[in-house]
């Protein structure tokens, strides 16, 4: 108690004095001058000398140490450049794209040039590129080309703390490309925190290098009692700190975009309220930050806050520890991350919001303090931090779906995936699911061997399910528009609906609605715009997010190509991509084709008045619900669906859902569904007349599938 109280103090006195002394200072230094003031400056020779007599090196350094930006940079300087490019893997796109820029402007060049960067479906980078960003996923589809990585001098696998599956497969591919190229491929493996010993041990004993960052205390507040409305809390907090604190910058996290924009607009409601009851008030400049905002949007929450006014940055947990923003003194932390999990319930992926770990909330707090002392505002108990929060993340290795991993080393020769080489093994029964899935999307044989469709399927880079669709679009020729929705799936959300216009958006989208469901009316959409010529002022009557459309025709034009390539390829006299015509049944029965395990039947009433959208799931009998912004929402007669994700809130909501008949199921999913047997099946299930063909559950057939032959 006493001690804490004194700890409290030193605090308080250390705030007082840091509040002029540090705050804003590194933005008023040279760009030369930025980058000496790092912390990991001062190795950088014992660093340099460590990579030189070592083949791995495991380096662990604080968050904002100059890791990421900073080691690329020193190794280019160094010359490993002239034997072949740097590369610096990051899990997010937004950390692969933002570090590029900044890199670029260190070293004085436009991005693309010797500094680039590649993340799915955008590659900035040339001929002259020495140092390339790129995400983790990126480099894992390069290996497949190139399992030797005879591009690279050097590879630098960053943020191995946040073990997601590519950097998890990535350390057992590199670490046999290491061995193999003896000498002349060099491999980082960088992280914020990590059980160090367990990756040296991991990476044949390799050293493990430390720098130690410059970090200041943090004092934490805790709430009392649980938070009912965590937005809420958190919003009065970031007004709280505002008008009642020293300066110093805000760090809000939270789990996504929609949360984001809700919190940043009210922030800047309630304060356009206070700056007219007081107009001495100093201004709050709101900034956003997520993968899916514009990179323009990006860059301004690096620009140093004016004089007098302060910045709060609200993020997802992109900013706990692959970006760092200097000058924060404060740090919101409602305690949740959005993850994409598999839900054993379900038997597929879904994203779920949950509390974050222990590791995790350090972190987050631990961005408070590095240009002076801060304060973090925990918006939980403390009890809730100690007893209900695990100690560590779980690899999402062991809570994802694998199928695109498994296929990826299926198409690698590695047949035996079982007994792949992985740090922390996933669950045995989740490679057999993914090989069955494998299986039944015909991509891998019955002997677990990799199918044409397999191999044709290992070009895109998409999952399993949705390119076994595309394939399927070329055989029932109308890829041409399937490959539009693809593109309008890959993309944030496209219709845009202002809290005080929802009315006026809804009924502009209701104009779009096919009858048939939203994967039509995702192509209508996109159909009218081209119609529109691209016209961004047609995107502004129709409350249309204009930067997503855009993305869509990027990511459109990327899939035609790499289907002309494969065209030419295979040598074929006419050209895989065909539009229906207007016939749009097809396109919906190619998407059963892939994605018949999405699919959900209207829950039968027994003369209950059943709830407005409520779905029971064809695979597993699980409740599910129309999402409301569906547009078949409240519409008559759709008996049958597929949709595109589930998404759990407070239900597990389907989105992006579209009406089929559910022969489509037999005729296009003969591995996964039969004709029932009227025999065998209760009266309800012979009305239905379908019934999944559940072979997974006979253990010889699973063996065979991860065995493979050779
Ligand atoms: P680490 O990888 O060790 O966490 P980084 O190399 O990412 O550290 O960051 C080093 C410094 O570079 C930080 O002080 C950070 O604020 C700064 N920095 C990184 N990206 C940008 C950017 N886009 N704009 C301005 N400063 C940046
Ligand atoms: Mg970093």
């Amino acid at each position: 108690q006493q001690k804490e109280q004194a700890a409290e103090k030193a605090v308080d006195e250390w705030r007082k004095q840091a509040k002029i002394e540090s705050y804003g200072i590194r933005s008023q230094l040279s760009m030369q001058e930025q980058r000496e003031s790092l912390p990991v400056f001062d190795k950088r020779e014992e660093l340099l000398k460590q990579v030189q007599e070592n083949d791995i090196v495991v380096v662990v350094g604080e968050t904002g140490s100059g890791k990421t930006t900073q080691i690329t940079q020193y190794l280019a300087e160094e010359g490993y450049g002239n034997k072949g490019i740097i590369a610096c893997t990051q899990p997010r796109r937004v950390a692969a794209t933002s570090v590029a820029k900044r890199v670029a402007e260190e070293v004085g060049c436009k991005v693309g040039d010797e500094v680039g960067y590649t993340i799915r479906f955008e590659d900035v980078t040339s001929d002259r590129t020495i140092i390339k960003y790129m995400t983790d996923g990126m480099l894992q589809v390069e290996a497949l080309s190139d399992p030797d990585m005879k591009r690279y001098s050097v590879i630098m696998l960053d943020e191995a703390h946040e073990r997601t599956v590519a950097t998890d497969v990535l350390f057992a591919l590199l670490k046999d490309a290491v061995k193999r190229r003896k000498g002349s491929l060099k491999l980082i493996v960088t992280s914020a925190t990590l059980d160090s010993a367990k990756f040296s041990k991991y990476f044949f004993d390799c050293p493990v290098f430390h720098i130690k960052g410059r970090t200041f205390p943090v004092k934490i507040f805790y709430t009392k009692r649980p938070e009912l409305d965590y937005i809420e809390s958190t919003i009065d907090t970031v007004i709280d700190v505002h008008v009642n604190n020293p300066k110093g910058d805000i760090l809000v996290f939270l789990t996504g975009r929609d949360e984001i924009d809700t919190c940043c607009e009210t922030i800047i409601e309630k304060m356009s309220v206070l700056y007219k009851s007081d107009p001495k008030m100093a201004e709050l400049i709101v900034l956003p930050i997520y993968s899916a905002l514009p990179s323009e949007m990006q860059s301004r929450i690096f620009e140093p806050t004016p004089e007098g006014k302060r910045k709060v940055v609200l993020a997802t947990n992109i900013a706990e520890t692959s970006i760092t923003i200097d000058g924060i003194y404060y740090v919101v932390d409602p305690g949740f991350v959005k993850v994409n999990a598999y839900n054993a319930k379900l038997g597929m992926d879904s994203l779920i919001v949950q509390p974050v770990s222990r590791a995790q909330a350090d972190q987050r707090s631990g961005r408070a303090g590095r240009t002076g002392p801060g304060v973090c505002f925990r918006l939980y108990t403390k009890n809730a931090y100690l007893n209900e929060m695990s100690a560590n993340t779980v690899p999402e290795i062991q809570r994802q779906n694998l199928s695109n991993t498994i296929l990826m080393l299926k198409a690698m020769g590695i047949s035996d995936v079982l007994n792949f080489g992985f740090m922390d093994p996933p669950e045995e029964d989740t490679i057999l699911s993914a090989l069955d899935e494998l299986y039944i999307l015909d991509a891998l044989d019955v002997d677990g061997n990799l199918t044409k469709t397999g191999k044709y399927m290992t070009s895109f880079p998409m999952e399993p399910k949705l390119t076994k669709t595309l394939i399927k679009s070329i055989e029932f020729n109308c890829s041409y528009e399937v490959i539009i929705i693809i593109a309008m799936l890959s993309v944030p959300d496209v219709f845009y609906r202002p809290k005080e216009k929802k009315e006026r958006a809804d009924k502009m989208k209701s104009k779009f609605n096919d009858y048939n469901g939203d994967h039509l009316t995702l192509l209508n959409v996109y159909l009218k715009w081209e119609d529109s010529n691209f016209s961004k002022s047609w995107c502004q009557d129709h409350f249309i997010h204009e930067k997503s459309l855009k993305r869509a025709r990027d990511v459109k034009r990327q899939l035609l190509s790499i289907v002309e390539n494969l065209d030419r390829k295979e040598r074929r006299l006419d050209s895989s991509v065909r539009s229906c015509k207007g016939n749009y049944d097809l396109i919906r029965k190619t998407f059963v084709s892939g994605f018949f395990k999405n699919t959900a039947k209207r829950a039968s009433n027994h003369g209950h008045k059943d709830e407005e959208g409520s779905y029971r799931t064809l695979v597993e009998n699980i409740p599910v619900y129309m999402h409301p912004s569906s547009s078949l929402f409240k519409k008559h007669g759709v008996d049958y669906v597929l949709y595109h994700t589930l998404v759990l809130t407070n239900k597990e909501y389907m989105h992006c859902i579209t009406k089929i008949d559910p022969k489509w199921l037999i005729l296009y999913a003969p591995r996964f569904f039969k004709q029932a047997d009227p025999n065998q099946l209760s009266l309800t299930k012979r009305r239905e007349r379908i019934q999944p063909l559940f072979n997974r559950n006979d253990p010889k057939e699973k063996w065979r599938l991860s065995r493979g032959r050779r």
